[in-house]
């Protein structure tokens, strides 16, 4: 059973506990996948995604709390952001690619 789910910690919401990264580093994935650019398997996916969001600083956010500061929107659509998770993405790819677990 995960801890959030058990006491005292199943009163909270811990879904809107987001890191930021993994919206976009998914969505680069996501591309990847689509375009036929990278193997499709369980292994490559979850291994791509998991060095990718390591070799980035955690960037976590509290939905709906301060989005009146800035909105998790302009993180996403920041295109600096998104350069910057490519790259990762690509990187990790090139890495399981040369050790693929499939
Ligand atoms: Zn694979």
């Amino acid at each position: 059973m995960e801890l959030v789910s058990t006491p005292p910690l199943n009163k909270y919401d811990f879904t809107r506990l987001r890191n930021m990264w993994e919206t976009l580093v998914l969505d680069v994935v996501s591309g990847l996948i689509q375009r036929w650019e990278m193997c499709d398997c369980q292994d490559c996916i979850l291994d791509v995604t998991a060095l990718a969001l390591n070799q980035l600083p955690a960037k976590y956010w509290v939905l709906d709390k301060y989005d009146v500061l800035t909105t998790p929107e302009s993180f996403l659509k920041d295109s600096n952001n998104r350069r910057i998770a490519e790259e990762s993405v690509l990187k990790a790819l090139r890495l399981v690619e040369q050790n693929p677990h499939h």
